[in-house]
């Protein structure tokens, strides 16, 4: 069995020898960087970005992988992504970790089993949240069965220790908050997995903001609700 070929730009220059243990090592990087790149450029198609909003991480043994702060998500590239450890100090990359650090910290340390991080400005769940109007009053059951209710965290200044401090209580119980007059917040245990429910949460406020404008909406019925939440146990 030959060795995989490694992903440019991994080539060594001649002569320079590497174990193979280091070479999967840099190859699993290398993939792992990929995979946030093509997430980024998603949240930037999607619009749930824009020009340098947002940020995500990715939790690899005790390193997270984070994008750096200032660029363009729809124009990232690999090796503009850090290397941080437990504490958000830079390990490896040039450049400086995003300015909501300490949000993705403080996920991963509420969440053990958490291995992605997302916060984006999608523009519906965000207007709702300035209007002061809750995600969590408009149930949509498939968006109910597959993430629960969406609740919205109480409002913090964006980049200081109050947004953390915002999503501690919500994020024990959800994986994808509304960041009031600022955004969402989403996890999983893989970026794929993250990067669906703040899909699904801004089509659902699209959704609700399409219903909103033809008519009367009525909630759910709160035992309709419970009976969706007894499936998602199941
Ligand atoms: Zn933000």
């Amino acid at each position: 069995m030959g060795r995989k070929k490694l992903t440019p730009p991994f080539q060594l220059r001649p002569g320079v020898r590497i174990s193979a243990k280091q070479q999967a090592e840099m190859q699993a990087d290398w993939l792992n960087k990929q995979e946030m790149v093509r997430i980024c450029r998603m949240l930037h198609q999607k619009n749930l970005v824009a020009a340098t909003d947002g940020n995500l991480s990715l939790k690899v043994g005790d390193k997270l992988l984070v994008t750096p702060s200032g660029v363009n998500k729809g124009f990232l590239r690999e090796e503009q992504i850090l290397t941080v450890d437990q504490e958000g100090r830079l390990l490896e990359g040039e450049g400086k970790p995003t300015s909501e650090m300490a949000l993705h910290l403080a996920a991963y340390r509420l969440r053990p089993e958490v291995a992605a991080v997302i916060h984006a400005h999608p523009p519906l769940v965000t207007a709702f949240s300035i209007a002061g109007v809750s995600l969590e009053d408009f149930v949509l059951p498939e968006v109910v069965m597959s993430m629960g209710v969406i609740p919205t965290a109480a409002y913090a200044t964006p980049t200081t220790p109050d947004v953390p401090a915002s999503i501690r209580e919500l994020l024990l119980s959800y994986d994808a908050l509304v960041l009031e007059r600022h955004g969402a917040l989403t996890v999983g245990v893989t970026l794929m997995d993250a990067y669906n429910r703040l899909e699904k949460m801004e089509h659902a406020a699209l959704i609700i903001f399409s219903a909103l404008q033809l008519g009367k909406v009525q909630p759910l019925p709160p035992r309709e609700v419970e009976k969706l939440l007894r499936l998602k146990m199941t």
